[in-house]
C-alpha cells in the first residue's frame, strides 16, 4: 500500500477536555506520524467553507458553531494507507457505533461532537490538506 497524507483534526470537545494528547497517542501506536500541526480558533466562517460539502444537512449549523466554539488542532498524518488507518482508528461517526478501543468509542461525546475529523478519500485529503496548511508547513 502506498504511503499517504491525510487531515485530522481534534474537535472542540476533545481540546476542552484536554484530551489532545490522548487522542495522538492512538494516531502514533497505530504507525501514523505527524508531520504538519497547529492549534487554531476557527471562525464560522472558516468553520462553514470547510464543511461547505455538508451544508445542505440539516446539522450543518450545528456543526459549524461548534467547530467554531474552541480551539481545534489541525494536524497531516501520514502513513501507509493513511486515510483508511485515520478513520479506523477514529471509529464510526456515532459513537454508539464505534469499536471499542476507537477514538470516537472512548472519547466522543455525541454524533455531533465527536472528538475527531478525518479526510474520506484522496481527492478530500488532498483539499482538506491545502485548506490548512501550505506546501512548507509540511515538515516530514
Ligand atoms: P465523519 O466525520 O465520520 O466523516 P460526516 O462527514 O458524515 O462524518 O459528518 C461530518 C461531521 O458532522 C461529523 O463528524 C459530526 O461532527 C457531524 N454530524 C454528522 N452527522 C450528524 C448528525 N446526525 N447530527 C449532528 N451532527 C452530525
Ligand atoms: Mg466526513
Amino acid at each position: 500500500m502506498a504511503i499517504e497524507r491525510t487531515l485530522s483534526i481534534i474537535k472542540p470537545d476533545a481540546t476542552n477536555r484536554n484530551l489532545t494528547g490522548k487522542i495522538n497517542a492512538k494516531f502514533e501506536d497505530a504507525g501514523l506520524r505527524i508531520v504538519a500541526q497547529k492549534r487554531i480558533k476557527l471562525s464560522m466562517e472558516q468553520a462553514g467553507k470547510f464543511y461547505e460539502v455538508h451544508a445542505a444537512r440539516p446539522f450543518y449549523g450545528e456543526l459549524c458553531e461548534f467547530m467554531a466554539s474552541a480551539p481545534v488542532v489541525v494536524q497531516v498524518l501520514e502513513g501507509e494507507g493513511a486515510i483508511a488507518k485515520n478513520r479506523e482508528v477514529m471509529g464510526a461517526t456515532n459513537p454508539k457505533d464505534a469499536a471499542a478501543g476507537t477514538i470516537r468509542a472512548e472519547f466522543a461525546l455525541s454524533v455531533g461532537e465527536n472528538s475527531v475529523h478525518g479526510s474520506d478519500a484522496p481527492e478530500t485529503a488532498a483539499q482538506e490538506i491545502a485548506f490548512f496548511f501550505s506546501g512548507l508547513e509540511l515538515v516530514g
